[in-house]
């Protein structure tokens, strides 16, 4: 019987972090990861291959439509599929060896296995080779999620496929149709469509990215209509069949009328559901919610006192940051110290070009709960940074409490949003208002400028700018 003060289940960004925030507390960790590469989902198939493909395909469109009116020219642009995806796979290993380095660093045990509760303090971890009995005094279950799919559609992971798969194929698909139109469907959509394959996006919903701010999924949409993809929102896919060297797709649009489409591949993303398989939860006092996510209450406790679970298997924003905070959280609590996530706060970007990126509230829930606020929008069209390097496309948009200035919400579609919204996040934390964001210095020329006009205007100052 091994024995430890921490052990954490799962080894995706929730899980590290945990771990290696418990080991440098002092704790005698554990990390049990059923893969043979640390990183869970985020790294080995989520956030870091996709964004590798992303900037590849970037990269390659640039030089396509851009180069030449910079003064570049090229004889010919030609895709290396195979090398794209070999340096995708090269990025994914340098980042697992990377999280080899931080475990045999921070001196955290890896057991390689699945770990399944036989009760409320002890742990069976099985593989290949052997089965290992364990205790620790405090577990954190970070074990993740996988694809979800919807009825009719089965995922058979050949035509019928999720992101996963999208990330490994050998050749470039000719056409795909991605079943959803939230982060993963636009992000694999401009992956494919910069390459050359033929997308089209099925949305039930009448905007894409439609948990975030209205306006920047409408405003992404024009932007990847006008690179070619072709957006269908509203309407209801129902069914999708193998069809050997194709897949069909079949779907209902809002009155009723039934079309179909068929293409090498179709790509489900349309949500993602809790991984709890082969835990032994029903082993403990853990309770799991109507749609599988484990329960947790103050500080991710779940039902069980030395049980905690964070990351994407409890649910919520399904993002590697917000588990990565929890797995600090957690760490925290047991060794005694206060902590608070303001989940409000936690940033979201979606890695189109441009980028996108949001925290606080949007327009409509401001709206729909009555609470007054000023706008300040201002265009990348008139950034003199965004002129320089032909990328002005977007806009950044402030929401401001009419009264106090607070900043409520900030949202933007341009170049780099993903860094800028950095920014966002700390004058929301620590409620700086949008006076104080606009007498700051910002360096010229940069993207960020953008913002600083944007909290001129929502001042009613009026922007430098424009
Ligand atoms: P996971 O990363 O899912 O890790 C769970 C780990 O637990 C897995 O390695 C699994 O093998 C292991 N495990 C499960 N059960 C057991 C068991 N019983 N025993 C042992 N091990 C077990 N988020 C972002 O913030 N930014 C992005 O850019 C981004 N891009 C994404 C792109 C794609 C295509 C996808 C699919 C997701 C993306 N996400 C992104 C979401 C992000 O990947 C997840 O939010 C994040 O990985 C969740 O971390 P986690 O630690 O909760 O779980
Ligand atoms: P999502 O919830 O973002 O989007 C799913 C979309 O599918 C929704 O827009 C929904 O309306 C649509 N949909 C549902 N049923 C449908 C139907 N029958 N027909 C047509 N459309 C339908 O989920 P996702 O894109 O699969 O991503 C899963 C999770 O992974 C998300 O929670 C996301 O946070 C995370 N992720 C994050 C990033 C990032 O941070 N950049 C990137 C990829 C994934």
């Amino acid at each position: 019987m091994e024995n430890y003060d921490i052990a954490v289940i799962g080894s995706g960004p929730g899980g590290y972090v945990a771990a290696i925030r418990a080991a440098q507390l002092g704790y005698k960790t554990a990390i049990i990861e059923k893969y043979d590469t640390l990183g869970g989902t985020c790294t080995n198939v989520g956030c870091i291959p996709t964004k590798a493909l992303l900037d590849s395909t970037h990269h390659f469109s640039e030089a396509q439509h851009k180069f030449n009116e910079h003064g570049i020219k090229l004889n010919q642009i030609e895709l290396d599929f195979q090398q794209m995806y070999k340096r995708k796979a090269e990025v994914v290993s340098k980042n697992t060896a990377g999280l080899d380095f931080l475990m045999n660093k921070n001196k955290i045990t890896r057991l390689k296995g699945t770990a399944g509760f036989v009760n409320n303090s002890t742990l069976k971890i099985s593989n290949e080779n052997e089965t290992i009995d364990l205790t620790a005094k405090h577990y954190i279950i970070a074990t993740g999620s996988k694809p979800s799919t919807i009825p009719g559609v089965e995922i058979d992971k050949q035509r019928i496929i999720t992101s996963t798969e999208a990330l490994s194929l050998k050749e470039l698909p000719k056409s795909m149709v991605i079943i959803g139109g939230g982060v993963i469907g636009v992000e694999m959509a401009s992956i494919f469509n910069r390459i050359g394959t033929q997308v089209t996006i099925l949305e039930y919903a009448d905007n894409l990215i439609s948990t975030m701010d209205n306006e920047l999924g409408k405003n992404l949409h024009k932007i990847l209509k006008k690179e070619g993809i072709d957006i269908r929102l509203n309407l209801g896919v129902y069914k999708a069949e193998n069809l050997g060297s194709s897949a069909k797709v079949l779907f209902k649009d809002k009155d009723g009328t039934e079309n179909e489409l068929e293409a090498e591949y179709v790509l489900v993303a349309v949500g993602r559901k809790a991984f709890t398989k082969g835990l032994g939860l029903e082993n403990t006092g853990v309770e799991v919610d109507e749609r599988g996510f484990i329960k947790v209450y103050e500080n991710n406790q779940t039902a069980v006192s030395n049980i905690y679970a964070i990351g994407d298997v409890i649910g919520g924003a399904m993002l590697a940051h917000k588990a990565e905070e929890e797995g600090v959280l957690v760490a925290e609590t047991i060794n005694g110290q206060k902590h608070h996530i303001h989940y409000d706060r936690i940033p979201g970007v979606v890695y189109t070009w441009p980028e996108v990126a949001s925290v606080g509230y949007s327009e409509e829930y401001l709206k729909k709960n009555n609470i007054p606020y000023n706008v300040g929008k201002f265009p990348f069209s008139a950034s003199a940074r965004a002129r320089a390097s032909m990328d002005m496309d977007g806009f950044a948009k402030v929401l401001v409490d009419p009264k106090y200035g607070e900043v409520l919400g900030v949202h933007v579609i341009g170049a780099r949003a993903a860094d800028l919204i950095a920014q966002g996040v700390i004058a929301q934390e620590y409620e700086i208002t949008a006076e104080d964001m606009f007498r700051i210095s910002y360096a010229h020329p940069t993207y960020s400028e953008t913002l600083k006009d944007a909290y001129l205007i929502a001042s009613g100052q009026g922007a430098i700018n424009i």
